[in-house]
């Protein structure tokens, strides 16, 4: 019940305040958001990296209001680009990229989402890495999926999300098998009406096992988005039926979340990469992580009281 609740406070312009001023609200948050800056970030991927894992990288920031914010968005994205080139890292160290951050919800937000993201995406090949776009709310897919095709163009190994909660998804999950791209595959973390995804945990749980088997048995490359054990190993039984070596698909997870598990499938040879997100406007990305499992809300609540 709780869930619903949070995800529509995420929305909430004063709730928003409140959160973010509330003074036992940091250390809370970084246990997802381990830091603000680049600066910060770095030490944690090679951290991460040393111990064998991969990574991605998403600036947080979404629902921004102005051209400026959206090339700042940009700016801050190849900020990194430059931090990790040193590394060296190629496609352990990829990015994650919210397109409502580039200015896709402005006027004309489409184009002006290309023409921000494409920069991204050439200093991110040009290190020998990569860019996933995340799927956001149910309106924003088709821009999103025609954006990711564009790119894919010049640079075909550009990712792109989809959620198992949506119904359209089956549909998108067998255009993308067929055409060889990078997909994550993930339940979906929005509040989204009944008229377009299951409400229903088990249904959205069911839609995700058959869509990854379109993706396994699919061209493509696929990128497990869970920290569901049962899903876990049912990707591992849909790999081996499909013929897929170790390095022809991968996990990840969120930085924060069954960080055991992470270092439990690395050690078993499987790709692992952390999704790893920093920065100020952390707000959205921090209240579905409470909707995921409101135990974190009470651990938040319970910090804010005995401090
Ligand atoms: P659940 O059934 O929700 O969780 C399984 C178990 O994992 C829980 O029992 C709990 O032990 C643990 N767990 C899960 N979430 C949390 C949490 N927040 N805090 C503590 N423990 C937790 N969603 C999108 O809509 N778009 C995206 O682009 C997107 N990208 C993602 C990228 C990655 C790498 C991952 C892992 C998730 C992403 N998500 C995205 C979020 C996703 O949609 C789910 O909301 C989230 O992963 C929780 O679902 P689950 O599969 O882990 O299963």
């Amino acid at each position: 019940m709780l869930g619903p609740v949070i995800l529509a406070a995420s929305r909430s312009d004063r709730m928003r305040r409140l959160v973010s001023a509330a003074p036992m609200t940091k250390p809370v948050v970084d246990r997802f958001i381990p830091g603000e800056t680049v600066d910060q970030v770095i030490p944690i991927v090679t951290d991460l990296t040393d111990k064998g894992l991969e990574v991605t990288l998403d600036v947080v920031g979404e629902d921004i209001t102005t051209r400026e914010q959206a090339a700042a968005a940009r700016d801050a994205y190849l900020r990194l680009i430059e931090h990790l080139e040193p590394l060296d890292l190629g496609t352990r160290a990829e990015m994650s990229v919210k397109l409502s951050m580039f200015g896709q919800s402005l006027e004309g937000g489409h184009e002006l989402a290309l023409e921000n993201v494409r920069p991204v995406v050439e200093a991110a090949a040009a290190i020998g890495t990569t860019v996933t776009l995340d799927a956001e709310d149910h309106t924003t897919l088709d821009s999103m999926f025609a954006i990711h095709e564009e790119l894919r163009k010049d640079f075909p190994q550009t990712g792109c999300v989809i959620q198992a909660y949506l119904f359209r998804t089956e549909e998108d999950a067998r255009r993308l098998a067929a055409n060889g791209s990078r997909v994550r595959i993930v339940k979906g973390a929005y509040k989204e009406p009944a008229s377009v995804a299951h409400q229903d945990k088990g249904e959205i749980d069911k839609a995700y096992v058959r869509i990854l088997r379109t993706l396994m048995d699919g061209t493509g490359y696929p990128m497990i988005g869970s920290h569901d054990p049962r899903l876990i190993s049912v990707s591992q039984e849909l790999a081996r039926r499909a013929g897929r070596k170790l390095d022809e698909y991968e996990f990840q997870m969120l930085y924060g979340i069954r960080s055991d598990e992470h270092l439990r499938l690395a050690a078993e040879g499987h790709r692992m990469r952390v999704y790893t997100a920093y920065g100020t406007d952390w707000y959205g990305y921090f209240m579905r992580r409470l909707a995921e499992k409101p135990a974190n809300l009470l651990f938040f609540v319970r910090s804010m009281i005995t401090k």
